[in-house]
């Protein structure tokens, strides 16, 4: 059986990720509260919805612990971010990766229970450097 996926935030981060994961032929549920960014991964995602991750109610209607994997990708609104991870918990997902904005909200997910955080910006940051220093050690 296909694995099931669940992207909260279609910013530019939840976004690849939500189209990446298509591409793989998983399947994957789109969620944002901008009904614009939604109407965008219609046709990329297996369904798109328009729905609060704030909303507890929500997240149980659209059967958010059924789902082998969530990200949760909503970046500025840290408060968003925290409360709906912690909902994600409470409801037992089994697999939860949260993208964190700065320390602060990393030590925040990862005390209340994230499966794994991650740092796009810095991680990516890391991954490059590594990259520049065994390209320039090859050269020599
Ligand atoms: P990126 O850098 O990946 O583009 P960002 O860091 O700018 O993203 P935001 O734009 O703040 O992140 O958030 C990503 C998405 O999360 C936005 O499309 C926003 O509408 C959505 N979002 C914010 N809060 C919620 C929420 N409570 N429920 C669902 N989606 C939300």
């Amino acid at each position: 059986m296909k694995k099931q996926f669940a992207v909260i935030g279609l910013g530019r981060f939840g976004g690849s990720i939500c189209e990446s994961l298509s591409k793989q032929g998983m399947e994957v549920l789109a969620i944002d509260t901008n009904e614009d960014k939604v109407n965008r991964f219609a046709n990329v995602a297996t369904h798109a919805v328009v729905a609060d991750s704030t909303d507890e109610n929500t997240l149980k209607s659209l059967g958010i612990r059924n789902f082998d994997h969530v990200i949760v990708a909503i970046g500025d609104n840290i408060q968003s971010s925290i409360l709906t991870t912690l909902m994600l918990v409470e409801q037992g997902v089994k697999h939860i990766t949260v993208k964190a904005q700065n320390d602060y909200h990393e030590k925040v997910l990862n005390k209340i229970g994230a499966h794994k955080v991650v740092h796009p910006e810095r991680d990516m940051g890391v991954r490059i450097a590594h990259n520049i220093v065994s390209k320039n050690v090859l050269d020599y």
